[in-house]
């Protein structure tokens, strides 16, 4: 057996693996020690977002079985793909297509709150009204769905190693869960990290009932892009602590907090219209940044505003 038909064999025992152990180490980081204090009871949420991961999975393996590694050895057995094009040593070919792959999920989810349709689908990640390694979960199954087409168009185009897919899957997995936890690293660590991955206090800030800083921090594994894009916030005007989380216009957790309200959510509230405009609305409305200075609780959390 070659390695790309070894890995594709045990790739659902890999993933199975990985998310257990990230979930478990994650939510006992959380009940050792909190970030924020949660702000409804646990058991509920955790049902409601445990149940949307487990009806995805189900949906993704009836309805696209192959997956994304099993398009990455079909590409590669056809030799489709703009990295099975030149000779690249294996190790190289596996860490340019991990970053490409990482840049257009990037890419995607600035389009999901640019777009009006897909902003309606993603509102169900933004409507959780508490954070923690549930949320990084949290989907609606129909963009589960654009994502793995999405990913699938990206990994015929980039032409990547059946391994750098596995990798990156893993990655993008993990990081999620670590980087939704609520929990807090050491300020010096947090600051270190935030080079190469996207820690939990950077991504806690695109969770903000804010516009502006709803539309900061779009990256889920690797922090480059918002970086070298101009979309990086180091921190919240508010603070941790005292931040909202959601969205401003769902609050009610008979609707953002339960299976099927979330399944509904798409259908719900009229025109939302797009994240992006109305963050940009609010960026030349009456400067936000000035009215309320960047002082906030950012000393006594060990945050970095110096960033
Ligand atoms: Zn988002
Ligand atoms: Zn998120």
């Amino acid at each position: 057996m070659d390695p790309g038909t070894a890995i594709l064999a045990h790739e659902p025992l890999i993933r199975l693996g990985g998310f257990a152990l990230m979930f478990l180490a994650v939510a006992g980081w959380e009940l050792a020690a909190p970030r924020r204090a949660p702000r409804l009871p646990r058991a509920r949420r955790w049902a409601a977002n445990l149940g949307l991961v487990a009806l995805n999975t189900l949906l993704l393996r009836l309805l696209l079985p192959l997956a994304a590694a099993g398009v990455a050895a079909l590409a590669a057995g056809r030799g489709w793909g703009v990295l099975h094009l030149v000779e690249l040593p294996t190790w190289v070919a596996v860490l340019v297509a991990v970053v490409a792959l990482d840049f257009v999920v990037w890419l995607q989810h600035v389009m999901v709150h640019a777009v009006p349709a897909l902003w309606r689908l993603h509102r169900v990640h933004h409507a959780d009204l508490d954070y923690d390694v549930t949320t990084g979960t949290r989907f609606h199954p129909l963009e589960i769905g654009l994502s793995m087409l999405v990913k699938l168009a990206a990994i015929l185009v980039i032409g990547p190693p059946v391994l750098a897919v596995v990798v990156f899957e893993a990655l993008l997995n993990l990081a999620a869960m670590f980087n939704h936890g609520n929990i807090q690293l050491p300020g010096r660590l947090d600051r270190l990290l935030r080079w190469v991955i996207v820690t939990p206090d950077m991504h806690r800030v695109h969770h903000s009932v804010e516009p502006d800083e709803m539309n900061s921090n779009f990256g889920f594994n690797l922090p480059w892009w918002d970086r070298l894009f101009g979309t990086y916030r180091a921190q919240l005007r508010a603070g941790h602590a005292a931040m909202v989380i959601g969205l401003p216009d769902l609050r009610d957790p008979r609707q953002v907090q339960r299976l099927g309200g979330m399944l509904a959510l798409p259908w719900r509230g009229g025109a939302p219209g797009s994240a992006l405009t109305k963050g940009v609305r609010r960026r030349t409305g009456p400067a936000p940044d000035a009215r309320r200075p960047a002082e906030t609780a950012a000393g006594k959390e060990g945050s970095d505003q110096g960033l």
